[in-house]
């Protein structure tokens, strides 16, 4: 199937970072919500009529295990970059009173091995590269820790990094201040490299990444190379910031001044995706190109938001940080033109992991990858069913921060429709959650104790893959051991 006359297509992975499953005028449910009235993405609904919608697409809870699980095609549990990295040999984990956390991948990716703390595997754009893609970052990377090779795109096999450093947020969006973090007193850290002859412009910075990006695909164009467009906006991260562009609107219809900022930065996101999408048209290379849509983790809505905390995914529960739906479900989106059907819905379960595998395939490259994922190429052509029995897993024994419903240190697991959760610290009140989430989207109710038998079931598949995978726990700091298995 993979011969080298074979035509390759063209892709764009356009993923945003802290978009929530609702945070769209898409809907991904059975029915609309006021949240898809509320926001404005008219290109995320043009790309949904001219593709197919996965309305059970699952990250991780938080930035950098869903984004090395991008790369690596690993689970995160195996990949052991199981929270967010920033500095090299700082682990991120919150203090916790009563668990003592493992000594995690916290310096991210690095594919040579250099450095303590790292996961060593090849990344996906490196097999990209070598099979004659022209392979472009744009955008937000938070791959590595500072200070180690992984931070750095182009050492992962990227050929054009632009923007994308160590740093998982933006010091701002506004071109006014330089993308630095100096108006907020933030360290140097956060400054958005690459960007210097945007400053003072006017630009906003989503505006800036997409003008750049342009630029790069309309280059490989010209020189007759498929590209990999990896275009990963900072949007819509916080620091929030007014885009002057789009604020208005929301402001006069009485959202509050932040839900007005993260319903323009939505909005500025999806002009970005539209600009792309016409620019592929301009191109004539649409017919030629796959577009991806994901997002990194679900909605922020513990902290930092306007109205009530865990309600800004709703019908979905809590949101980013949280083993919940609301804090790992994503809105996502393919089109393959002459392999997607217009306007289709496909709900199977997918999970990140499956990113790479699924690429490759596209790609035509064979996969020499040891992955965790499946391919849903099956799914794109139309067959449906593959995920049933198929279990997927998360694991997480750190901490985040905030606290909220299922935000904790937790391994979970979801299999057709239940999914159950065992949280890590021996204080919780109810150490497993057993959802039906086909009945129960919301969370509500947790059937553990009426449902023993489901509830073993899942737990000894849950052990038995963390036992695969030789999966870290954290330590009981009373007791000295290790947190069981479920
Ligand atoms: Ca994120």
């Amino acid at each position: 199937m993979n011969t080298v006359s074979t035509p390759q297509p063209n892709i764009v992975l356009f993923l945003v970072d802290d978009m929530g499953w609702q945070d769209t005028s898409e809907p991904f449910w059975t029915e609309r919500t006021p949240f898809n009235d509320r926001y404005r993405t008219p290109n995320m609904e043009r790309l949904a009529r001219t593709g197919m919608k996965f309305t059970q697409a699952y990250a991780c809870a938080v930035c950098s295990p869903t984004r090395v699980s991008l790369l690596t095609g690993l689970n995160a549990a195996r990949h052991r970059v199981t929270n967010w990295t920033m500095v090299r040999d700082e682990a991120r984990d919150a203090p916790s009173n009563e668990l003592e956390f493992p000594e995690w991948n916290m310096n991210g990716i690095c594919p040579d091995g250099s450095v303590p703390n790292t996961v060593q595997a090849r990344c996906l754009p490196s097999y990209l590269a070598e099979a004659g893609y022209r392979t472009i970052h744009v955008g937000k990377a938070h791959f590595g820790a500072s200070d180690t090779p992984g931070a750095d795109p182009l050492n992962l096999g990227f050929e054009v990094n632009i923007a994308g450093h160590a740093a998982g947020g933006p010091g701002s969006y506004l071109s006014e201040q330089g993308f630095s973090g100096a108006w907020r007193q933030a360290d140097l850290f956060w400054d958005i490299p690459d960007l210097e002859e945007y400053h003072d412009t006017g630009t906003f910075l989503t505006e800036a990444l997409t003008l750049e990006a342009i630029r790069e695909t309309k280059r490989a164009v010209a020189d007759s190379k498929p590209f990999f467009l990896y275009m990963s906006h900072y949007a819509v991260h916080v620091p929030f910031a007014e885009d002057p562009r789009f604020i208005g609107r929301y402001l006069d219809e009485g959202l509050d001044h932040t839900e007005a900022m993260y319903a323009a930065l939505l909005e500025g996101m999806d002009k970005s995706l539209g600009d792309i999408l016409d620019m592929l048209e301009e191109q004539h290379v649409a017919d030629d190109t796959i577009v991806i849509f994901m997002s990194d983790n679900g909605g922020l809505s513990a902290h930092g938001r306007g109205g009530e905390p865990h309600s800004h995914n709703k019908p979905l529960s809590s949101g980013k940080g949280s083993a919940h739906e609301g804090g790992i479900r994503e809105p996502m989106i393919v089109r393959w033109p002459g392999v997607t059907e217009a306007d289709t819905t496909c709900d199977d379960a997918v999970i990140i992991e499956d990113f790479l595998p699924s690429i490759l395939e596209m790609a035509g490259t064979p996969d020499a990858a040891r992955t965790d994922g499946i391919s849903f190429v099956p799914q794109l052509r139309g067959e449906r069913g593959c995920s049933r029995g198929r279990p997927l897993f998360w694991h997480f024994p750190n901490r985040w921060g905030p606290t909220g419903p299922g935000i904790g240190s937790y391994s979970s697991i979801r299999r057709d429709d239940w999914k159950l959760i065992y949280y890590h610290e021996p204080s919780r009140p109810e150490r497993y959650e057993l959802f039906n989430i086909t009945e129960d989207i919301g969370e509500t109710c947790n059937l553990a104790g009426k449902q023993p038998a489901v509830r073993e079931e899942l737990s000894s598949q849950l052990r038995d893959f963390l036992l695969s995978v030789d999966a870290q726990m954290p330590t009981d700091k009373q007791t000295g051991d290790a947190v069981p298995l479920p």
